[in-house]
This record gives structure tokens, C-alpha cells and sequence, in this order.
């Protein structure tokens, strides 16, 4: 736990009572702040009851008269579609709002690390897709080299749950839209953008305001480095912005498709080869054609962010490709379930929207296709110039045949559930070709997560065989 600094003896408020409002609760109180807390659910609110915290119905006249600050939990509205009432309050009594990651940078640093050799590091990762197997591809570097590490945010462990840093020790964090907006510190020493596409538009009031809220990563703190994804234009944009112009070696571009050369600091995949460049010079190169954990041009992308983080502590380009080689994946992600006959099953469950599961699409030659759920904003027709691979679609979610009707010139049989559409599937699929789970929607019309769907696949896949 990392006892939260600042609010001793003060009033903090905290909604939301789900993990990561629990553990802020627990680490103000840690930090000799007095929480006190509110949910709107009357079951959350009976829990945090049990475990002893102090509710305070925040929606009442009043409710903030000796507050010092308001602590959100990521799954609450805070702008868009519309401010929760009780985030409107605070703003109307003056009191500041934050949320966990905020209280994290505020409290991470400590009297003792003066005696530290090494100061502790926090690297911070954000984008569209990517996020997770970015993070946790550098914590596994980091492990793997002899780094001592810890894995947080919206993987891993809660942030303020986290141990207090050891000598050297680094914090990969994972930070969502949501955390970037509202955070009130964002200090990470490393930022790492991966890429951008739309998603979560309801949110942050369309894409610009989604673009501004991961954006601040980089604006707020000013990062010592920023490892950014420049494939799209916004990626662009913001290196060129940070960089003090030609050879600034605080920003590294990193690309996978294009070849970047120039006076500064690089790291791209082209064909399946990593290449690192420093002032017009190749310094190194890694194949990753055969790194099991990492299939496919959109892991090659994440490679190229983690090993440019990784490259800004200092690992050498032998201890960073070992490790990759030994990155198991994870679940969900690009994850290899079973092999017969010349088939390959994939899970790929996370790709809850239309860029990921895009990105699935071109991991691999001929693909028997289980797609759908709850769509998301902006329609399908972003997949339609990646469908060359899909052998034939079996389509899923209560929405099924609409889905299916949008996916253009491919074969797709309305199969409505997980089972049928494996089922289906296994029994077509030919030598060669990959039964793949990649639905470009959200899960909730059948399944409480992405988590669950990705189970389901892999007990349809169990049954299937045998
Ligand atoms: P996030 O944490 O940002 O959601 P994940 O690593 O969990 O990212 O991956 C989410 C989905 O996006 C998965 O379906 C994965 O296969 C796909 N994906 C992973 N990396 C990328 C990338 N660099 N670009 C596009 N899609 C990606």
C-alpha cells in the first residue's frame, strides 16, 4: 500500500466504491487522512459499511462543507455524457477533483529514497490498443534483466496498492482515458503512447476530447522521456510538439510499418525485424518473427514501445530481445488456445473494438472469423478493407444478424452463441487456418466481460475437440 501524503487530518471524499475506491480509501486512511465514502449502489456501500469506512451520503446539501478533496473512480462520468451529480457539487463547492492515479504521484516519493543508489522510476502507458501487452511486456523485461518491478493501474494491482518502492525499483503503469483526464499529478519519468483510434467516444465528447485526455500524460509532467507511437497523425503531432526539433533524443518515435531515420532516436518493425536508430545510425536490430508471445504487426508495435522504454533505463538490446523471446503473452490478447490438425484456435476476446480486432485480422493468412456483441459507436466499416483473410464470419451477440448484414462481401452465418459459432467453425476450418476470436464489440449483450467471453471460447474450443 502506498500511504497517500498531503490530507493528513483532512476530510477526502471518495465515490465509487469498487477496487479502486476501496484501496483509496484504505490509503488516505493509511496517510492519516479521515475517508469518508458514497456509492450509489446499496450493496457497495453495505461493503464498504462492513469494512469499516465512514459513509457520507455525497449527493446531500452540504456534503462537501469540510472536504479537501474529491477522489473518483474511473467508471464514474466525470464530463461527458454528463458530470455525476455528486462530481457537479464538488465543482460548485470549490472542492478540488481527483482520483487514484493523481493521489499515486502525489505519494509515491518518500523521505527514504535519499538513501537510495538508484532512484525508483515510474514509466506510464497509454494509447487505444496496446496499453496492456506494452506494460506488460517491460515489466517482464524488467523482471527478466534483474530489475526489481512492479505492474499497476489498470493491469495488475491497484496503483495505491502497489508495495513503496525498493532501491532501482521501476512502476509500469497502465493508464486509461479515463485516469489520464482526471488525474491532478501525472509524473511518470517514461510516458509511452502507443497508438490512437477511436473508442470510449461517449466519454470524452468525441475524439478530440479523447485525444486531449491521454494527451495530458505528456503535457502535465513533462516527462524526462516519451516513447510515442507516431502511425497516426495524432502520434505525430505530439512528438513533434515535445521535441525541441531535430535530434531531441527526449522523444522516440516509434513505428511499426515505417522506416524512421533522421538525427533523432527511433524504434520500428518493418517485416517482422525491430530496428533501434540514433542520429541516422542503426544500433541495433531483433527478429521478431519468431517470438511466440507477440504475433502479428500490432505486437510488433508494442515491441518497439516497450523496447524503447526499456533502452531509456538503460538495458542493452541482448538482455531486452532474451526476454521477449520468453514473454508468454497475456490471456485474451492474441492468446494461442490449442493446435490440431494444422488449426490454430486464438483468443483474442479483448478486441472489443474495430481497430483491435482490424489489427487480428491481418495476424493471420486465412481466418474462420467468430466476431460480434454489443457494437460500438462509428459502425463496422472500418473492418471492411481487412476482411481479405476471413475464410467465412460466424457471428455472435443479440444483435447478431445486423452485425452480420455490415460485414460487406464475406460468407458470415448468424450463429447467436459462443458454442454454435465454435462448433461451427472447428468443423469447417482447413489446414492451415486459424479459428479466431476477435469480436469488434463489447461483450456486455451475453457476458459480464471481455474475461468471461474469452472463458467461454475456451471451453467451446475444449468441447469442440474432444
Ligand atoms: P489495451 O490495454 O490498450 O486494451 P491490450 O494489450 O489489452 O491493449 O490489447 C487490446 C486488444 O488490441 C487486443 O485484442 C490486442 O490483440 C489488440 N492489440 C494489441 N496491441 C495492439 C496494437 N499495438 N494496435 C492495435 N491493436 C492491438
Amino acid at each position: 500500500m502506498i500511504p497517500v501524503q498531503g490530507y493528513a487530518g483532512q476530510v477526502v471524499a471518495v465515490l465509487g466504491l469498487g477496487r479502486s475506491g476501496r484501496t483509496a480509501a484504505a490509503a488516505l486512511q493509511a496517510g492519516g487522512a479521515v475517508p469518508v465514502v458514497w456509492d450509489d449502489g446499496a450493496t457497495a456501500r453495505e461493503a464498504a459499511h462492513d469494512a469499516g469506512f465512514n459513509l457520507r451520503d455525497l449527493t446531500r446539501q452540504g456534503a462537501f462543507d469540510d472536504v479537501a478533496a474529491l477522489i473518483v473512480s474511473p467508471g464514474i462520468a466525470h464530463l461527458y455524457p454528463a458530470p455525476h451529480p455528486v462530481i457537479a457539487a464538488a465543482w460548485q463547492a470549490d472542492v478540488p477533483v481527483d482520483n487514484d492515479i493523481g493521489l499515486f504521484f502525489r505519494s509515491f516519493a518518500t523521505a527514504d529514497w535519499e538513501a537510495f543508489e538508484t532512484t525508483p522510476r515510474v514509466i506510464a502507458v497509454t494509447g487505444s490498443n496496446g496499453k496492456s501487452t506494452t506494460s506488460a511486456l517491460i515489466h517482464h523485461i524488467l523482471v527478466e534483466n534483474g530489475r526489481p518491478a512492479q505492474l499497476a493501474g489498470n493491469i495488475g494491482r491497484g496503483v495505491l496498492d502497489i508495495d513503496p518502492a525498493h532501491d532501482g525499483e521501476v512502476v509500469v503503469l497502465e493508464l486509461s482515458s479515463y485516469q489520464t483526464d482526471l488525474a491532478r499529478s501525472l509524473t511518470p519519468d517514461v510516458a509511452v503512447w502507443t497508438n490512437l483510434t477511436p473508442d470510449h467516444l461517449d466519454r470524452h465528447g468525441g475524439f478530440g476530447g479523447y485525444f486531449a485526455a491521454k494527451r495530458r500524460l505528456f503535457a502535465e509532467g513533462g516527462p524526462d522521456r516519451a516513447v510515442i507511437g507516431v502511425d497516426e497523425t495524432e502520434g505525430r503531432y505530439l512528438a513533434n510538439q515535445i521535441g525541441e526539433g531535430r535530434g531531441d533524443d527526449r522523444v522516440i518515435r516509434v513505428s511499426s510499418g515505417q522506416k524512421l531515420v533522421g538525427d533523432g532516436w527511433t524504434v520500428f518493425a518493418r517485416k517482422g525485424f525491430l530496428s533501434e536508430y540514433r542520429k541516422g545510425r542503426q544500433v541495433a536490430s531483433i527478429d521478431l518473427r519468431g517470438i511466440k508471445g507477440l504475433p502479428g504487426a500490432h505486437n510488433h508495435q508494442n515491441a518497439c514501445a516497450a523496447y524503447a522504454a526499456s533502452r531509456t533505463l538503460g538495458l542493452g538490446p541482448k538482455g531486452i530481445e532474451a526476454a521477449m523471446q520468453s514473454y508468454g503473452g497475456l490471456p485474451h490478447r492474441s492468446q494461442l488456445i490449442a493446435e490440431r490438425d494444422g488449426v490454430a484456435f486464438v483468443n483474442d476476446s479483448k478486441a472489443t473494438n474495430v481497430d483491435s480486432a482490424a489489427k487480428a485480422l491481418q495476424a493471420f493468412p486465412r481466418i474462420r472469423w467468430i466476431c460480434g456483441g454489443l457494437q460500438k459507436d462509428g459502425g463496422l466499416d472500418g473492418l471492411l478493407p481487412h476482411l481479405g483473410t476471413v475464410a467465412k464470419a460466424y457471428v455472435i451477440g443479440r444483435e447478431a444478424q445486423g452485425f452480420a448484414r455490415q460485414l460487406g462481401a464475406v460468407e458470415a452465418e448468424v450463429c447467436g452463441t459462443m458454442a454454435v459459432a465454435v462448433a461451427q467453425a472447428a468443423a469447417e476450418a482447413q489446414k492451415g487456418e486459424t479459428v479466431l476470436l476477435a469480436p469488434a464489440a463489447a461483450s456486455f449483450d451475453q457476458y459480464d466481460s471481455f474475461e468471461k467471453r474469452g472463458e467461454d471460447f475456451i471451453a467451446c474450443v475444449k468441447a469442440a475437440l474432444g
